[in-house]
C-alpha cells in the first residue's frame, strides 16, 4: 500500500526565475561545450543512482506501493545503463561529421557540428519516477545542454528525494531540479527554452506544445495510448500468456507501453484464456492481494477511474475482478468477449485491467488498430507473416514481435510515440540527437592562394549575369538525371545510372585545383572516390 502523500516541496517563483537565469547564463559561458565536463556530470549521475538504491526504492514504494525488484530492475538499473552508455559514447556522438558532397565542394570542407541546443526543460510523469524523469535528461546532459527537471508532483516522495540528492552530486551550472505542481509547471512553461521534453498525458501535452509555440521552441511529447497485442492462431499461447501478463503486472499496468488490450481470433480466445488462468496461479499462488510483488494504484483519482471501468463494462470477467477502494487494490483482471464500444475500450487503461476482444482474422486486427488512435506500442504473437502484415499495414511508436516492453529495454533503439501517442524520441543516440542542433557549416577558402582558386571557380555567379556564366555553372554544379524517362505507371525495373558530363568536368576541374594547391587533400579525395556514386 502506498504511504500517505508526501508534503510536496514547492519552489518559489523567485527560485524558478533564478534557476532559469543561472542555467542560461552558464550555457552562454560555454562550460558545457566541454565534453569532459558533460562526462563528469554523467559519472556523477551514475553515482547518484548507485549510492541511493535503497532511498530511491523506498521513495517509489511510498509513492506507488511498488516492490523493490521492479524499481531496481525497471528504474535504477535501466537508467544507470543509459547513463553509462551516454558517458561512454557521447564523445563519439559529439564529433564533427565531415560531409562528402561531391568534388565541387572538396575545398569547402562541409561539416555538421553537433551543437547543444541550449537551456532545456524536462517535465516528468509519476509512473516511473526515475526512468521517465532522469531518463530523458541523459541525452540533454550528453549533448551539453543545461537542464531543469520538473518531476511529477503525483510521485511526491520521489520528487522530494530527487531535489535533495541533486545538489549533492550534480553541478548546478548544468542541471537543477525544480519541484511544484501546476502553477510551478505553468511558470516554467512561460519561460523561454531551447527544447521541452514532456512525458505524460495528451491533454497536458497540448498545453505544453501551445506554450512552447510562443517561442517556436521544439518539443518532444512522450504520451500514452491504447497499445494492442495481436495474438494469432499460430502463437504459442503459453509463452504469450506469460509475457502478456508479466507486462501487465509490472507497476500494476501503470506503464505507458503496457499491453492495453488483446486482439485474438474467436477460435483462439479460449486457448489464450486457459493459458492465462494457469499463469496467474503460477505468478500469484496466494492471490494478487497477498503478493509482495503486486503493487497498488497510485491515487484515489486513478483508482476511481479504473473501478469505473469495471463497474461499467458489459464484458465477462474471466480472471480477477475484485477491488478494494481503501487500499487502492485491484485484482489483475482479464475481460473476455469485449465489444468495441465497451467502457474498457474508451481510453488508455493504465491499470491492471486487460480486455480481450475477438477479431475474425489478422486483417480484422489491422482494421481495428487503424480505426483508432495510433498506439505507443504494438505487440504481435504468431507467425512471421502476421508480424509482417502488422508492420506493413499499421503504425505505432514501437513494435515487438513475440514479447513485450523490450523496445524500451533495448537501449539503443529510439523510443517514442507516433501521432496521438507523441512525437520525437530518446534513448541512446536518439536522446543525444533530440537535444543537439546539427549545424551545417561550410568553410570556404577566402584568403591566400586557396581563396583565389575558389574565387576563380565561383566568380561566374556574380553580376552582370551572362548566359555563358550560367552554362559554366551548370557544367560545374548542375546535376543531370541518371535514369531514362520512365514508363507512365510504376514498375520495379532497375534504374540506369550514368556519370553526367557536368560531373566529369567538375571532377577534372577540382582534381586539377587540388593537385595544384594541396597535394595532401588529393589523397583524402582519392580515398572518398568509392563514395561518388553515379
Ligand atoms: P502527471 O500527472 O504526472 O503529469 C505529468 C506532468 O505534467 C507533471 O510533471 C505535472 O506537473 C504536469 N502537469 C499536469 N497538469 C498540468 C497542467 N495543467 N499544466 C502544465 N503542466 C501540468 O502524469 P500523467 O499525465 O498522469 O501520466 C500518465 C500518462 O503519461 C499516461 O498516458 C502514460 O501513458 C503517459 N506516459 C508516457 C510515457 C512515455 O514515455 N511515452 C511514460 C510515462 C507515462
Amino acid at each position: 500500500m502506498p504511504a500517505a502523500p508526501a508534503d510536496l516541496v514547492h519552489n518559489t517563483p523567485e527560485e524558478i526565475t533564478e534557476a532559469h537565469r543561472a542555467l542560461r547564463e552558464s550555457f552562454a559561458s560555454g562550460i558545457t561545450y566541454d565534453v569532459g565536463f558533460r562526462k563528469h556530470q554523467l559519472k556523477q549521475l551514475s553515482f547518484l543512482l548507485n549510492d541511493n538504491v535503497d532511498a530511491i526504492s523506498d521513495a517509489i514504494a511510498k509513492d506507488l506501493g511498488r516492490c523493490k525488484f521492479e524499481s531496481v530492475f525497471a528504474e535504477i538499473m535501466l537508467t544507470t545503463n543509459s547513463v553509462l552508455d551516454a558517458h561512454n559514447q557521447c564523445e563519439k556522438w559529439a564529433k564533427d561529421e565531415k560531409i562528402w558532397s561531391g568534388a565541387i565542394w572538396a575545398l569547402h570542407h562541409p561539416t555538421v557540428r553537433k551543437d547543444p541546443k541550449g537551456t532545456v526543460l524536462v517535465i516528468g510523469a509519476w509512473n516511473y519516477p526515475i526512468s521517465v524523469q532522469i531518463g530523458p535528461m541523459i541525452g540533454a546532459l550528453a549533448a551539453g545542454c543545461t537542464v531543469i527537471l520538473k518531476p511529477s508532483e503525483v510521485a511526491a516522495h520521489s520528487a522530494r528525494l530527487l531535489a535533495e540528492l541533486w545538489p549533492k552530486y550534480m553541478d548546478p551550472r548544468m542541471s537543477r531540479v525544480i519541484n511544484g505542481a501546476i502553477p510551478e509547471t505553468t511558470q516554467l512553461l512561460d519561460l523561454q527554452w531551447e527544447h521541452i521534453m514532456y512525458t505524460g498525458n495528451g491533454t497536458v501535452g497540448r498545453i505544453v506544445a501551445e506554450k512552447a509555440a510562443k517561442y517556436l521552441c521544439p518539443t518532444t511529447l512522450e504520451l500514452g495510448g491504447k497499445s494492442p497485442v495481436v495474438v494469432d492462431d499460430d502463437a504459442d499461447f503459453n509463452i504469450a500468456a506469460h509475457r502478456i501478463l508479466w507486462a501487465k503486472v509490472v507497476n500494476v499496468g501503470q506503464t505507458c507501453i503496457a499491453p492495453d488490450y488483446v486482439l485474438v481470433t474467436k477460435n483462439s480466445q479460449d486457448k489464450l484464456l486457459d493459458a492465462m488462468k494457469k499463469v496467474v496461479k503460477e505468478y500469484f499462488p496466494n492471490g494478487n492481494r497477498e503478493s509482495p510483488d503486486f503493487g497498488r494504484v497510485v491515487n484515489d483519482r486513478q483508482f476511481k477511474r479504473l473501478a469505473g471501468i469495471l463497474d461499467r463494462t458489459k464484458a465477462n470477467v474471466a480472471i480477477g475482478g475484485h477491488f478494494e477502494a481503501p487500499e487502492r487494490y485491484m485484482d489483475l483482471t482479464v475481460l473476455q468477449n469485449v465489444q468495441p464500444g465497451d467502457a474498457a475500450m474508451e481510453g488508455e487503461i493504465f491499470g491492471p485491467i486487460l480486455p480481450i476482444m475477438s477479431v475474425p482474422n489478422v486483417q480484422g486486427a489491422v482494421d481495428y488498430i487503424n480505426a483508432n488512435d495510433r498506439p505507443l506500442a504494438t505487440y504481435v504473437f504468431g507467425s512471421k507473416n502476421t508480424t509482417n502484415e502488422i508492420i506493413k499495414k499499421t503504425r505505432s511508436g514501437g513494435l515487438v514481435e513475440g514479447d513485450l516492453l523490450l523496445q524500451y529495454v533495448v537501449e539503443d533503439l529510439p523510443f517514442g510515440g507516433s501521432s496521438k501517442s507523441g512525437y520525437g524520441n530518446y534513448h541512446g543516440k536518439a536522446g543525444f540527437d533530440t537535444f543537439t542542433h546539427s549545424r551545417g557549416c561550410v568553410h570556404a577558402p577566402s584568403r591566400g592562394m586557396m581563396g583565389q582558386i575558389a574565387e576563380k571557380a565561383l566568380s561566374t555567379r556574380y553580376p552582370p549575369y551572362k548566359d555563358s556564366n550560367l552554362n559554366f555553372m551548370r557544367l560545374l554544379m548542375g546535376k543531370s538525371p541518371n535514369f531514362s524517362r520512365p514508363e507512365k505507371s510504376y514498375s520495379k525495373s532497375s534504374s540506369s545510372s550514368g556519370f553526367g558530363i557536368g560531373k566529369l568536368s567538375a571532377l577534372i576541374f577540382l582534381l586539377a585545383a587540388i593537385a595544384f594547391t594541396r597535394p595532401d587533400s588529393l589523397n583524402h579525395f582519392i580515398a572518398q572516390l568509392p563514395k561518388i556514386k553515379s
